[in-house]
C-alpha cells in the first residue's frame, strides 16, 4: 500500500494489465476506466502502438473523451507518445533508429542468435521487427502463443546469453531484454526510466508524486530502470495482482477527490 496517493499511475503493458500479447480482461478494462475518471494513467511498454490498441484501448469502451485525455501512452519505452484528443490518438513525438543503426541492430542480433543455436526454423511470424525507435528480436515469432513461449526459455538464461553478445558486437547502442523470449536494441539510455523521465517533464507530474505498477521489476527485468529511477515501485505477478492492488487503491483516490 502507498504512503501518499500519487497524481499519475503508470503501468507496463503485458504481464502487468494484460497477458502478454492479449487484450485487457473485461475486469481489467472496467478497473482502468474507474481510474481514469479519478487520475492521470500512463501505459509503457517495449510494445509498439498498434499492441497497445489491440490488448488496451480497443477495450476501452465505456471510457469517456474526458477519461482518454488522462491517458499517456507511451509504446517503445516512451520514445514514441500518444494522447487522445477531438476523438483520437495522435503520436505527440517519436525517436527513430537511423538506418545504419537499424541495419547494424539487424545484422548483429541474428548473426548473435545463429552462433548460439537460439535462431529457430520454425516460428509464429518475422524473429525481427523493425518498431522504428526499436530492434525487436521474438525468438519464436511475433505471434508466438504464451505457452511457447514459457517453454523457450523457463530460467530467462538463453535470453542473457543473446543480450550480452549482441551488447558486445553493438557497443554504441543498448541491448535489452524484453519480454519472456525477446530482447530489444535501442539507442543508449532508452529504457523505462527514460520513458517515465520524459512523461515527468510532459506532464509536470514529479516523479515522486508517480506510482508505477510491473511485473518485471527484477534486477534482470525490463522494469528495473523505473525502480532504480527513484519511483514508487508495485511489484505484481500478473494482470489479476493489479486487479486486485487497484481495487485498494481506487476507494481511496475516490476518497481523497471527492473531500473538499
Ligand atoms: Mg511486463
Amino acid at each position: 500500500m502507498t504512503t501518499t496517493l500519487p497524481r499519475l499511475v503508470a503501468f507496463d503493458l503485458d504481464d502487468t494489465l494484460a497477458a502478454s500479447k492479449s487484450p485487457l480482461d473485461p475486469r481489467m478494462a472496467e478497473l482502468m476506466v474507474r481510474l481514469l475518471g479519478v487520475v492521470d494513467v500512463c501505459v509503457i511498454s517495449g510494445g509498439q502502438i498498434a499492441q497497445f490498441h489491440m490488448q488496451l484501448i480497443d477495450n476501452l469502451d465505456t471510457a469517456t473523451d474526458d477519461d482518454l485525455a488522462r491517458l499517456h501512452l507511451m509504446p517503445t519505452c516512451g520514445t514514441q507518445y500518444y494522447r487522445h484528443s477531438e476523438g483520437a490518438w495522435n503520436q505527440i513525438y517519436a525517436e527513430y533508429l537511423n538506418d545504419d543503426e537499424k541495419a547494424r541492430a539487424l545484422a548483429a542480433v541474428e548473426a548473435a542468435a545463429r552462433d548460439l543455436g537460439y535462431w529457430e526454423a520454425e516460428t509464429w511470424g518475422p524473429i525481427l521487427e523493425d518498431r522504428g525507435s526499436q530492434i525487436t528480436f521474438s525468438a519464436l515469432g511475433q505471434g508466438a502463443p504464451v505457452v511457447a513461449k514459457s517453454a523457450w526459455d523457463p530460467s530467462g538464461e538463453k535470453k542473457n546469453t543473446l543480450r550480452e553478445a549482441v551488447q558486445v558486437l553493438l557497443p554504441d547502442l543498448e541491448v535489452r531484454s524484453g519480454g519472456s523470449t525477446s530482447v530489444d536494441i535501442t539507442r543508449q539510455g532508452i529504457d523505462k526510466a527514460y520513458g517515465m523521465l520524459k512523461l515527468a517533464t510532459l506532464t509536470g507530474v514529479p516523479l515522486d508524486e508517480m506510482l508505477f505498477v510491473g511485473d518485471r521489476l527484477d534486477e534482470n527485468g525490463n522494469d528495473y530502470p523505473v525502480k532504480v529511477l527513484g519511483v514508487e515501485c508495485v511489484a505484481v505477478e500478473g494482470w489479476e495482482d493489479t486487479a486486485a492492488f487497484l481495487e485498494t487503491l481506487l476507494p481511496q483516490l475516490t476518497d481523497a477527490a471527492a473531500r473538499p
